[in-house]
């Protein structure tokens, strides 16, 4: 075993382990292309993806999300993705990086986070963009009732996010051992 990396905590002065950040480097939507589909339709960069099928086009940038951890110092961010509308999308791709241009969007959630179930549909939030070439964050609506709204307005434990955290490097782990030719579909930084 190696140590964790840990840091000393400025708001409380005790040492904390290191989360990474929980990231995913596409939408589902994207990962559950074959190779094939996703050479066929997909376009995927670091910040914008679009997949173009026969009969409709998507479309979809890369954000950030904070989840607020109740009884820890830290809380824990994630890398995702929302799908945008058209003129959405076109706005935020016109002013990429245009460190005046703050604007908001509605979008979206795109990943499929293991604790919720989404069989019932996705999450409607609304996009932030930010100065100093930063990502957007998002926000969810606080009208739609579904637990990961709850939990972005309540917190959850710590407990909770080091297992979030657990089983994101327990999966990149398989991940790796079944297939090393291909990259995760997620990573940290
Ligand atoms: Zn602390």
């Amino acid at each position: 075993m190696t140590s964790k990396p840990i840091y000393t905590c400025s708001s409380c002065g005790k040492e904390h382990e290191v989360w990474p950040a929980l990231c995913y480097n596409s939408p589902t939507a994207y990962q559950n292309l074959s190779a094939a589909d996703q050479q066929q339709y997909g376009q995927l960069d670091a910040d914008f993806c679009i997949i173009t099928y026969p009969d409709q086009t998507d479309r979809f940038i890369r954000i950030t999300y904070t989840q607020q951890v109740i009884d820890h110092c830290e809380n824990l961010e994630y890398g995702l993705w929302v799908s945008l509308n058209e003129t959405s999308f076109q706005d935020y791709a016109d002013h990429f990086r245009e460190d005046d241009h703050e604007n908001k969007y509605f979008g979206w959630l795109s990943n499929a986070l293991p604790e919720y179930d989404f069989s019932k549909g996705s999450i409607p939030t609304t996009v932030y963009t930010r100065p100093n070439q930063q990502r957007p964050y998002i926000i969810p609506h606080d009208d739609f009732d579904h637990p990961f709204v709850h939990d972005y307005y309540n917190g959850i434990t710590k407990e909770e996010a080091e297992r979030r955290v657990q089983e994101m490097l327990q999966q990149n782990e398989e991940r790796d051992i079944k297939n090393k030719q291909s990259k995760p579909w997620w990573k940290f930084w």
